[in-house]
């Protein structure tokens, strides 16, 4: 079905209606083009009996550039004591809009927020989002790399051994892995990704949505090469993408698939044909491994 002629699953109201209740709006904002306030979010910002914010300094040029004119900025991080959390969740219950909205991009993501969402949920307050830009997925989409399982690790340790550890500790993920980073720890962050996440393609999304936007791809090294040249400035998201190289599988699993595919009908050489094509495996190996694999139990 033509999702866009289904009108029950669309809404072209700009306001979020809410019966009176109070709520907490997630509010993403632009990561560095304006243009991409979303009007729904416009509304928002434009309405919300308050606005909560990494920074009301910040927060507050955004909006005057915005050419938006609001008086109640509070600033909340997820370390604000918990009379600033108390105060926001108190004024939801009374029936006010809180939006709330980080630096840049999607609340939550690497941004304060999630301790507010767990504690308005935990209370039944109503929590809506309004989606919008994230570097996270500008990053994604426009890297090439596989997007069908991709894994946001956010940013990595700023310790060289700290940070080793976990490009370790994710190598054996078969997914996309995406982090933000900043250009200061950019080669260093290369460096470690070349020996620790060998076969892998990396890219580099920087400065995304803004004038001096680029995504560069190659190996750890090609990059490396590239941005010593080049030193990276701005605003940075690192991705790697899925190992090109398959471990092997064992060989009583290589027997097994052989056997199976023999099991259909197919010749020895046939399935040992099958099972190459699909592992990756020389022909030869898989043969001999097949030839002296036990008998299998039926
Ligand atoms: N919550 C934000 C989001 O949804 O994009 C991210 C906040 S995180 C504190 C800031 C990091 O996001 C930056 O250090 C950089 O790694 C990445 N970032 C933000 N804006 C970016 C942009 N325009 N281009 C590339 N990376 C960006």
């Amino acid at each position: 079905m033509n999702r866009l002629s289904d009108k029950s699953r669309l809404s072209k109201s700009v306001a979020t209606a809410t019966n009176g209740q109070g709520q907490l709006v997630v509010t993403s904002t632009p990561i560095g083009n304006l243009g991409d306030l979303s009007p729904r979010a416009r509304s928002i910002l434009e309405t919300a009996g308050m606005i909560a914010c990494e920074d009301t300094r910040h927060t507050g040029l955004m909006l005057h550039r915005l050419g938006i004119t609001h008086g109640k900025l509070i600033a909340y991080h997820d370390h604000s004591s918990p009379g600033v959390a108390d105060g926001i969740i108190k004024a939801i219950a009374e029936g006010t809009t809180v939006a709330l909205v980080s630096d840049a991009g999607t609340p939550l993501l690497s941004d304060p927020g999630y301790k507010l969402v767990d504690a308005c949920l935990e209370r039944d307050l109503r929590v809506v989002a309004i989606p919008g830009p994230s570097a996270l997925l500008a990053a994604l989409v426009t890297a090439g790399l596989p997007t069908d399982r991709f894994f946001f690790a956010g940013f990595l340790p700023q310790q060289k051994s700290r940070r080793q550890r976990e490009l370790a500790s994710l190598a054996g993920l078969d997914a996309t892995l995406v982090f933000y980073e900043s250009p200061r720890r950019l080669l260093a962050c290369l460096a470690d990704m070349d020996t620790l996440l060998p076969f892998r393609d990396i890219a580099v999304a920087r400065e995304l949505t803004k004038q001096h936007e680029e995504t560069r791809r190659g190996t750890a090294q090609s990059l490396i090469a590239h941005f010593e040249i080049n030193p990276p400035k701005g605003e940075i998201v690192v991705m790697a993408g899925p190992c090109r190289q398959k471990a092997e599988p064992e060989p009583a699993e290589l027997a097994a698939m052989v056997a199976a595919e023999m099991d259909k009908g197919a010749s020895r050489r046939d399935a040992v044909r099958h099972v190459a094509k699909a592992t990756g495996v020389p022909r030869s190996r898989i043969y001999d491994i097949s030839l002296h694999a036990p008998a299998q139990d039926k």
